[in-house]
């Protein structure tokens, strides 16, 4: 029997969310029913929500849930009804990156988590009055009171820490944390620069707090924003709203450059001159996602000290250690995760979406 729900659909690209009644496919062998707690909003839900990209509109979007299983199908074998999860990505666990243990490189990475709107074999999750609509987003599709979730999007979490404060785990914090402790790696005394203070800023300059580094600069152009990394761990912040970015890492590192730097922005000038301020075997990590075909001019023998430039998504983290750790840091107050978010029913999905557009709300989460 499918399980009728509500959920927040995306007619088409520009529309709102609106509230509608649909109806969720029957657990394939390896998904679960899960019943929504909490589920954070992100730029990619926005993103797609535009039509800036080729997920199939009307459509379910949603990729920061958090809830508790309520059925699962018959192959399913890491969780049963009554575990908390946290929702996150998806992959098919058997291309040479899923085993390899980095799945966010999932040969089927992009049609699985982003643009399908459909399972691997083709068919829908979600339907509203026998028609489908797109859903499967990150294997989740998590705007909704229920997600039907695949087994490799979910991670079973302690039920003694609260859903709703645990949420962004998901997709932003593991991104910013995954940055600093799975590419950058800091050594003693390195310098790690943060260019934007949102959530996977912020998230990115909690994590360098807990490596050994001694210089962590936030970079933004709102000084609330650069206050709070101040409180989180940053030991220097830069308006760049005020100053010449590149002057002012060369003052705080005396010259030398940074050894790491994390782009969240997606604005290729930023990534320009983050670049550009690199120390000698420095290396810079592009989270920030611009629109599709946008390309950057680099100063070619400027890289030549050893510098590198790398991609991430999603922190390159194997979700099933990474994120039950992270809880773990949040439980113990050591990943004040709760400094990020500001709550909304459920059904002010529109409220907190323009509220983060005007940058009022850094993470928002809705609460079902
Ligand atoms: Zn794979
Ligand atoms: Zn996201």
């Amino acid at each position: 029997m499918p399980t009728p729900t509500r959920a927040a659909v995306v007619e088409s690209g520009g529309a709102p969310f609106t509230l509608s009644d649909v109806e969720l496919a029957d657990p394939g062998p390896h998904e679960a029913v899960v019943r929504m707690v909490a589920t954070g909003l992100c730029h990619t839900d926005l993103g797609v929500a535009s039509g800036g990209l080729p997920f199939p509109l009307p459509g379910v979007l949603g990729h920061e849930g958090a809830g508790v299983v309520e059925a699962v199908g018959p192959a399913v074998t890491g969780v049963a009804p009554g575990d908390h999860v946290v929702l996150s990505f998806t992959s098919c666990g058997d291309c040479r990156d899923c085993r390899g243990g980095h799945p966010a490189y999932c040969a089927t990475w992009l049609p699985l988590n982003l643009i399908g709107g459909r399972r691997a074999d083709g068919t829908g999750t979600i339907s509203r009055g026998g028609e489908e609509l797109g859903g499967h987003f990150f294997g989740q599709s998590s705007f909704a009171e229920r997600a039907l979730v695949d087994e490799r999007s979910l991670v079973k979490v302690d039920p003694e820490v609260p859903l709703a404060s645990i949420a962004p785990l998901g997709c932003g914090v593991q991104t910013g944390v995954g940055a600093v402790w799975n590419v950058l790696k800091p050594v003693t005394g390195s310098t790690v620069v943060v260019l934007g203070a949102g959530a996977v800023g912020l998230s990115a300059v909690m994590a360098a707090a807990l490596t050994p580094a001694t210089t962590i600069v936030a970079v933004d152009r709102v000084a609330e924003r650069l206050s709070l990394a101040r409180e989180l761990g940053a030991t220097h912040t830069v308006n760049a709203a005020e100053a010449d970015l590149g002057e002012a890492l060369a003052g705080i590192t005396g010259g030398r450059g940074a050894d790491g730097v994390v782009e969240t922005t997606g604005n290729v000038g930023v990534l320009r001159q983050g670049v550009d301020a690199l120390a000698a075997r420095g290396t810079l990590v592009v989270v920030g996602a611009p629109p599709f075909g946008t390309e950057v001019a680099l100063d070619v023998n400027g890289l030549l000290g050893g510098k590198r430039i790398v991609g991430l998504t999603l922190g390159d983290a194997e979700t099933q250690t990474f994120i039950p750790a992270l809880v773990e840091l949040v439980k113990e107050g050591r990943l004040p995760l709760h400094r990020l978010i500001s709550s909304y029913p459920f059904t002010e999905i529109d409220q907190a979406v323009r509220d983060m557009g005007a940058g009022k709300a850094i993470k928002p989460v809705l609460t079902f």
